[in-house]
């Protein structure tokens, strides 16, 4: 299935109203939370070359355990699932967010870890019924923002998994150019899982083993609503030239239906005014962050500093995007994740880039942890 999407015009309201305060989070009261001392490890030889996620070499930067943040008198919820990107980090799931509405979960990118991040959600966070939620035949919808692969490698799993169990729910995938191509190639390679003969006594039928895909239009940078039921109505907006060489990368807006919340979710990148259309007086941003100030102690992007300026640069959010971001948009909170916090081994602070965040003007911002709710 190859949907075609329709076209809207987006009004241009560049009005938006900040509301609140900074949101004020305690690394101490987050650490009692966690016994697990040795995540509070200093990172000690940052640029040092070594891909996994050391203290020696990456920060890891894991602070506490989730946290349920979400307000109180709505009853949709935006789980961060995975809040990690490429690195290694094994206390992050790769991306991947939920959103649920009517105790039904939409899935917004699908990284490394996905059927774990589930799971490890409907242990950690009790704030919502994940159980209930999670129910094997409602795993069925994922909106890809990019096809990078930390926010597409869970999709075998997607399929997959639930089908394993006994799931007769066959998935629907959205995505840019290039994911009916993605997800055949899955389909194809994972051939021996879709046959049921290999599924032991669980399956008769190969119903669950599937999946349809629906592109967005690329003819268009404002493609607007493409999909809507009763729980949520979804529009995507392309973030022109704002991840590297990426073609094709999408913010989708969700609208909840019971309670009219409006959330979302940014993907990767720099400032774009798709972005920030996508963000229009929206609740709660979703969006990756990437420190400027301490730039110099990444661990990639180039051997000086004016490399990791260029390189990182053209591909990920720095705090005065972030608050330029927020300003035109109007949003009233930002969801930061898949974040890049590499601060000084003397002075590693595990919140800096939130810290950083909110000294150039970004408000009601949030570091996320897998499994938050908010
Ligand atoms: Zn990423
Ligand atoms: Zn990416």
């Amino acid at each position: 299935m190859k949907t075609r999407l329709t076209i809207i015009g987006v009004a241009c309201i560049l009005a938006g109203i900040l509301t609140g305060s900074y949101y004020a989070e305690d690394l101490a009261e987050g650490a009692k939370t966690t016994k697990r001392n040795y995540m509070n490890d200093p990172f000690v030889h940052p640029a040092q070359d070594n891909y996994l996620v050391l203290p020696e070499t990456w920060p890891i930067y894991y602070n506490r355990e989730p946290l349920d943040r979400s307000p109180q008198d709505k009853p949709s919820k935006l789980l961060t699932m995975g809040t990690g990107d490429p690195a290694a980090n094994t206390y992050r799931f790769g991306p991947a967010m939920a959103l649920i509405v009517n105790d039904y979960p939409y899935f917004i990118d699908c990284g490394e870890g996905w059927f774990r991040a589930l799971n490890r959600s409907a242990i950690t966070q009790k704030g919502v019924d994940l159980i209930k939620v999670f129910d094997l035949n409602n795993l069925k919808y994922l909106f890809l923002t990019h096809l990078h692969e930390d926010h597409t490698v869970g999709i075998p799993s997607f399929i997959l998994s639930p089908y394993k169990y006994g799931s007769a729910t066959d998935k629907v995938i959205f995505g840019p150019s290039g994911t009916e191509d993605l997800v055949d190639c899955i389909l194809l390679g994972w051939q021996v899982d879709r046959q049921t003969g290999t599924q032991g006594p669980t399956h008769a039928s190969p119903a669950g083993s599937s999946a349809a895909v629906g592109e967005i239009d690329p003819d268009n940078e404002f493609p607007g609503p493409f999909f809507e039921d009763d729980n949520v109505k979804v529009e995507a907006f392309r973030t022109y030239q704002a991840h590297g060489s990426l073609k094709y990368t999408y913010a989708y807006r969700f609208t909840t239906k019971p309670d009219g919340r409006i959330i979302a979710f940014g993907g990767d990148g720099h400032y774009t005014k798709g972005l920030v259309e996508a963000a229009k007086d929206a609740d709660i941003l979703v969006m990756e962050g990437c420190t400027w100030k301490n730039l110099k102690y990444a661990p990639w992007g180039g051997k000086t500093l004016a490399e990791k300026e260029k390189n990182i640069g053209a591909l990920h959010m720095f705090p005065k995007d972030m608050k330029r971001v927020q300003e035109e948009s109007g949003v009233k909170a930002i969801v930061m994740v898949h974040e890049q916090n590499y601060s000084s081994p003397e002075n590693f602070n595990r919140l800096a880039l939130l810290h950083e965040m909110q000294e150039a003007g970004v408000k009601n911002i949030y570091s996320t942890m897998d499994g938050d709710l908010y």
